[in-house]
């Protein structure tokens, strides 16, 4: 088929809403910044899966500026920690101008993403000499291709700026750093000289929503404990003294530069790179301001919006009263089942594992009266720390109490520790979980290992003299580990009661039943000759007792037999409804 060109459509739609837009100016206090072109207008979405959609001037060329501040904020956070990092730059929202010659009560810049905070933290990347290779390198490992620099930028840059200047020897008097002042501008300077596209910005605000690490090119551009740190204050500061508004509308961490770039993204989805290099007052493009708001609105992008919609951890609930396993039980351990069962409790969950999702968990569980909880686990996406851990100390408390919990499916690495009982379907989670059930009752009612004809579903009703006959009519088997009893497909006309041991039934490779002592099988193509609907095969050593023809016996014993086959399948059919009904 065709890409489809919904998206492409959406982005050119709102790229043409505001292209005839020509308020704003471009900036000129660096003088080269006043030679773009002032039509450039250039849009790109990179999704964390690293697909990238672009429109408009998305491969034309531009300066960096501050859209570079995150980025090499987030280096020297990789090199030395939050804590220091905290020492020298603060994390407040100055509300005042990018270039504002200002530190805070403590003699701080007030966040690393205005031009003081900035040029401070530049002094904190390791490397004396090698220093702008490693922003260099940082950058190109965030946009994914080697990037360079526009030398007649720097240069129209270092000759001018003499604002920055001023913040520097301020810092350097109050003793944020205490290297040379003109090192650290002239590497501040082509920090903000770099070369990007819009789509450049696009796949570097992705690398950052999906927790450092490049979509594009699966290489890790930042240690994935820092991108927290990186995004709260890009949230809070990103936009200078427009910070505010700029959250409450778009609700997107985002970073902009005053030659018309901003990088914004929204965690776990997709960073947005727009370029056009009219800004306002405040050195924000114009229109991919109001692009990104509308693309925020539009597409869904607001952190703090449309945030309730996510999946209920627990998809399901069964209890081991209504809906049994597929193991194929006497009369009388269903009926012990209907009555204990509410020992066994199975959770299908499901969506990304959270504080909330255990929460809800524990309570559901903390409701209940089972002994034996199962976790189906296949659905969970993923588990954060938090709920790695908080899931530890629940399995603990279950433990402590006497519990047991028991694994299905796929199991999450996070969660692997929880149980040593795991099973790779929840059917036979709940098998296992009813012969602990079964076995921990009393003795009474529920059939041994071993099952005669006289005490079996088959011989009920019948004397001592009649179930002997009974017995004589059929065929005694022994049936070695791992060899099949009946073949799918094949034309038959026998039944069987499992004596002792223990079979599977299975259709292809999908496990349907599973048989232990007591348990009859093969009853439909008995009364009716139809070919057999599974595979049946020895999990154990079995005894077996085939019967294959009682028209030798009385008519009131076949009367009794045919009549006790269909309390049989009735009492399946019953359970299969509670069954369906409960699901
Ligand atoms: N290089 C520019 C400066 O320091 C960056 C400022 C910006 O993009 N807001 O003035």
């Amino acid at each position: 088929m065709m890409p489809f060109p919904v998206i492409p459509a959406r982005l050119e739609a709102l790229r043409l809403r505001y292209a005839s837009d020509d308020s704003g100016a471009l900036a000129d206090y660096i003088p080269e910044l006043a030679k773009a072109d002032p039509s450039w207008f250039g849009m790109s979405l990179c999704t964390i899966d690293g697909h990238v959609y672009d429109c408009g001037d998305s491969d034309q060329e531009f300066t960096i500026q501050s859209v570079s501040k995150p980025f090499v904020y987030a280096l020297a956070l990789a090199d030395n920690g939050p804590t220091a990092m905290l020492e020298r730059v603060g994390v407040e929202p100055s509300g005042k101008a990018f270039n504002s010659i200002l530190l805070d009560g403590t003699n701080r810049p007030h966040n690393p993403m205005v031009n003081a905070g900035a040029i401070a933290t530049v002094a904190m990347v390791r490397g004396v000499d090698g220093r702008f290779d490693r922003i260099l390198e940082t950058l190109g490992a965030f946009a994914g291709r080697t990037l360079s620099m526009d030398d007649s930028v720097y240069e129209s840059e270092r000759e001018t700026g003499h604002q920055n200047r001023a913040i520097a020897h301020l810092m350097r008097t109050a003793g944020v750093f205490d290297l040379d002042v003109e090192e650290v501008l002239d590497v501040y300077f082509r920090q903000c000289s770099v070369l990007v596209t819009s789509r450049d910005l696009a796949v570097m605000a992705a690398t950052l929503a999906n927790g450092g690490r490049n979509p594009v090119t699966g290489r890790t551009a930042l240690p994935s404990e820092a991108v927290g740190d990186v995004l709260s204050v890009m949230f809070t500061s990103g936009m200078y003294d427009y910070s505010g508004e700029w959250a409450f509308e778009t609700g997107m961490p985002a970073k902009s530069g005053v030659s018309g770039g901003i990088a914004g993204l929204i965690p776990g989805q997709a960073g947005l790179g727009v370029f056009s290099p009219l800004v306002d007052d405040r050195g924000n493009s114009v229109r991919g301001t109001q692009v990104c708001q509308d693309f925020s609105k539009d597409l869904g992008f607001h952190l703090f919006r449309n945030r309730t919609d996510s999946l209920p951890p627990i998809k399901s609930v069964s209890i081991g009263s209504a809906r049994h396993s597929y193991r194929v039980r006497s009369i009388a351990e269903t009926q012990l089942l209907k009555h204990h069962g509410n020992r066994i409790t199975a959770f299908e969950l499901q969506g990304p594992w959270t504080f909330i999702a255990v929460e809800r968990l524990m309570r559901r569980v903390g409701e209940l009266d089972s002994g034996f909880v199962i976790l189906e686990t296949s659905r969970i996406g993923s588990v954060d720390e938090v709920a790695g851990a908080l899931m530890n100390e629940f399995a603990d408390s279950i433990a402590a109490n006497g519990g047991t919990l028991i694994l299905s499916g796929t199991v999450p690495t996070r969660l692997t520790g929880l149980s040593t009982v795991t099973f790779p379907t929840i059917d036979e989670a709940l098998e296992w979980s009813e012969e602990r059930v079964l076995s921990n009752l009393s003795p009474e009612g529920r059939p041994g290992s071993t099952v005669t004809v006289a005490d079996s579903d088959l011989g009920r009703g019948l004397d001592a003299d009649a179930a002997e006959a009974l017995a004589r009519a059929g065929r005694m088997m022994r049936i070695a580990e791992g060899s099949a009893v009946v073949h799918e497909g094949t034309a038959a006309r026998s039944m069987y009661l499992v004596t002792s041991g223990h079979l599977t039934a299975s259709i292809g490779d999908r496990r349907v039943a599973s048989f232990g002592p007591g348990a009859i099988f093969g009853e439909m193509s008995f009364l009716t000759g139809a070919r057999r609907t599974a595979t049946v095969v020895a999990d154990a050593a079995c005894r077996l007792v085939e019967f294959n023809d009682i028209g030798a016996l009385s008519p009131e014993i076949r009367e009794r037999v045919h009549r006790n086959i269909a309390v049989v399948i009735a009492q399946r059919l019953t359970v299969a409804n509670r069954t369906m009904t409960d699901g």
